[in-house]
């Protein structure tokens, strides 16, 4: 079997497994908390790249999407990456609660969501959610 069709298959079984917490780089989270102040009152939106069990990196989409809210991002639109394992956006009205339009549009991709609430201040405004909404435990590493 090839490589790629044993990556394929790794992660169609890390789906069925129950996630129970994510690992964030602190640099991350701080870079999150900050590009979300400065793109307010607008939505944050983002993917999330992660490395051995551990988020490392947000990819923007595209300037052309970015900035016009939820209702515009397509994952389908971007490159196909295994390393992406979900998505990240902003609430500005300060809910920390997923929306019906995140449960049926962004959350449908990857398995792990990140909703950042205002004020962006602290790590206690990261939120974070398996596909089906229910919140999971995330620790920062440094
Ligand atoms: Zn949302």
């Amino acid at each position: 079997m090839s490589r790629f069709l044993r990556r394929i298959q790794g992660r169609s079984e890390s789906k069925e497994h129950k996630i129970l917490k994510v690992r964030i780089k602190e640099e991350v989270v701080e870079g999150v908390l900050e590009a979300c102040r400065n793109v307010h009152p607008r939505e944050f939106i983002g993917l999330l790249r992660a490395e051995e069990g551990m988020i490392t990196e947000i990819i923007l989409p595209p300037a052309s999407i970015y900035g016009k809210g939820l209702a515009q991002f397509q994952p389908h639109m971007l490159p196909f990456d295994f390393s992406i394992v979900g998505s990240i956006h902003s609430h500005p009205s300060g809910s920390g609660r997923p929306s019906a339009q995140d449960l049926n549009s962004m959350f449908n991709f990857g398995f792990v969501h990140i909703i950042v609430t205002f004020p962006y201040s602290s790590y206690q405004d990261l939120h974070t959610y398996d596909k089906k909404g229910n919140p999971i435990q995330w620790e920062i590493v440094e």
